[in-house]
């Protein structure tokens, strides 16, 4: 089984997704690792995120093996990062040279270890339009701006890092503009996704709702 889950910034997909994971037994990819790692590769050899070029040699050169170890760093998920990876997100080459690493997952996934799963959970902005158009149940799951900055903020202070909230609110809406306004693959649902606004609904409500939709799903299969 093959779920996606796409959406904007801190719409509580990753949330959604590994707890999803954990209860029916599937792999979890989070998509937006690929272009914060290539963000983040070209950040740490200083070079230009805007450039195509580098962006697109960075994007072909990508391993699961290096995106894991560049995850490490502690920029990787900093709103930093999520600039960066969505300035070169917004690169057609750089999404062309990142779609079959993503979409092979869906072919062997595995858990973390290395283990083979029966199934994929996917979170991004086009894993229901673009990366896995053939998924068996498509999550588009959305938030207020001003929601998602709370929650991006909070997350942020839990981590250390101290951004403050108008900074964390203007670059969730500077992501949001560029990732809906993009020409690639821009941020949308795809027409056949169930909508989930949690903009007044708690983490344990959203999985109950996704719970509801998979398994009616499972039943009628
Ligand atoms: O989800 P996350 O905030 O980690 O994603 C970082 C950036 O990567 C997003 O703002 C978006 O620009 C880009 N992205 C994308 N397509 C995906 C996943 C992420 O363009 N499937």
């Amino acid at each position: 089984m093959i779920i996606t889950i796409d959406g904007p910034a801190s719409a509580g997909k990753g949330t959604l997704a590994s707890t999803l994971a954990e209860i029916y037994h599937l792999a979890y990819f989070d998509t937006g690792m690929v272009y914060r790692a290539v963000g983040l590769d070209l950040r740490l050899k200083n070079q230009d995120i805007n450039d195509e070029d580098l962006a697109e040699a960075a994007a072909r050169a990508l391993t699961f093996a290096k995106m894991t170890e560049l995850s490490k760093h502690q920029e990787f998920r900093s709103s930093e990062g999520g600039v960066a990876a969505s300035v070169v997100s917004a690169q057609p080459r750089v999404r062309a040279a990142l779609l079959k690493m993503q979409q092979d997952f869906a072919l062997n996934p595995t858990f973390a270890d290395g283990t083979p799963a029966k199934g994929a959970i996917y979170d991004g902005r086009d894993t229901g339009t673009v990366v896995c158009p053939q998924a068996d149940i498509k999550f588009f799951i959305t938030a207020s701006s001003e929601v998602r900055a709370k929650r991006r903020f909070k997350e942020l202070q839990e981590k250390g890092l101290d951004t403050p909230y108008e900074k964390v609110l203007a670059d969730i809406v500077a992501r949001d503009e560029r990732d809906s306004q993009r020409s690639t693959a821009p941020l949308k649902a795809a027409p056949d996704a169930y909508i989930i606004d949690t903009s007044d609904m708690n983490i344990g409500e959203v999985v109950a709702k996704a719970r509801e939709i998979i398994d009616n799903h499972k039943k009628s299969a």
